[in-house]
């Protein structure tokens, strides 16, 4: 295990179910920022570990919004960095704040508890919340701070690549969703979505924190988390077609015709023109 900040991110990943690896297939591009057109990056799991920790330092220092100001520690998530299933849950509490980990109070107790019963445990998943930073007193959110910290989970998402994203209470669940419909409608309820250049599964459920003092809601969440492993066992959905830049028609372009600054003109030169 690999310390990411305060929590530890497994170097080797425990793939208990299949995923295509296709963005390990294939050559070229790695590196490279993805800008929304073309092919999306290809990049090792172990590239894309290095640049999530890239990504972590920055948060760590991060003063986009004002709970820098209040905050003990920047709570940027735990797990695997490869892993096929993510959670993304609301914001760090008081243990979280001081702890530098996500989920490590009675919800996290809980979290850990119907993780073992679906047989896997916290170095399989990746756990993070929509805020880094915790909101006093365990108030709600300002859409000002989900604002301001998106961009931070949005990178989480595409770097960890899962297949399955739950999204834990209202929070999440509406910010992935850019939708008001609230969790009572929509946890237990699978579907495709896209996010940043990949489609996931995303599975809304109910936050464990709420579900610790209404047994109705325990009973839904638990029933709702023993799907996961169906919903993993189904692999990464259909990928949607990349977008690759249009190639100008010829009479486009201006083409400009360099002479050979030397007869020694690599090889591969020639194939620009
Ligand atoms: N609740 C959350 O949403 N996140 C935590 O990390 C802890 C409690």
């Amino acid at each position: 295990m690999i310390p990411v900040g305060r929590g530890a991110v497994s170097l080797c990943a425990h793939r208990h179910y299949p995923r295509l690896h296709l963005a390990n297939t294939a050559v070229g591009r790695q590196g490279r920022p993805w800008t929304g057109l073309g092919s999306p990056p290809v990049r090792t799991a172990a590239e894309r570990r290095e640049q999530l920790k890239a990504v972590f330092e920055e948060a760590r220092g991060c003063t986009r919004c004002a709970l820098h100001q209040t905050r003990t520690t920047v709570v940027f998530g735990a797990g695997n960095a490869d892993a096929d299933l993510m959670f993304i849950g609301e914001a760090p509490g008081a243990n979280e704040d001081r702890m530098g980990l996500p989920f490590v109070g009675q919800a996290g107790k809980l979290l850990d508890k119907l993780l073992a019963e679906i047989g896997l445990e916290r170095s399989d998943v990746f756990i993070c919340n929509t805020l880094k930073c915790r909101p006093p007193n365990n108030r709600d959110p300002h859409p000002n701070e989900i604002e301001a910290c998106n961009d931070y989970l949005r990178r989480q998402v595409d770097l960890i690549e899962p297949t399955v994203i739950c999204t834990l209470g209202n929070f999440s669940t509406k910010l992935l969703r850019d939708d008001t419909t609230g969790i009572s409608r929509l946890h237990g309820r699978e579907e495709v979505r896209i996010i940043g250049p990949r489609a996931v599964r995303l599975y809304p459920l109910y936050h464990p924190a709420a579900a610790l003092y209404t047994p109705s809601m325990l009973e839904a969440l638990r029933a709702d988390f023993h799907r996961i492993p169906e919903l993993l066992e189904l692999g990464p959905p259909e990928q949607p077609e990349t977008f690759e830049e249009p190639v100008p028609e010829l009479d486009e372009v201006t083409i400009e015709r360099h002479e050979p600054a030397t007869s020694e003109e690599p090889a591969s030169q020639l194939g620009l023109f």
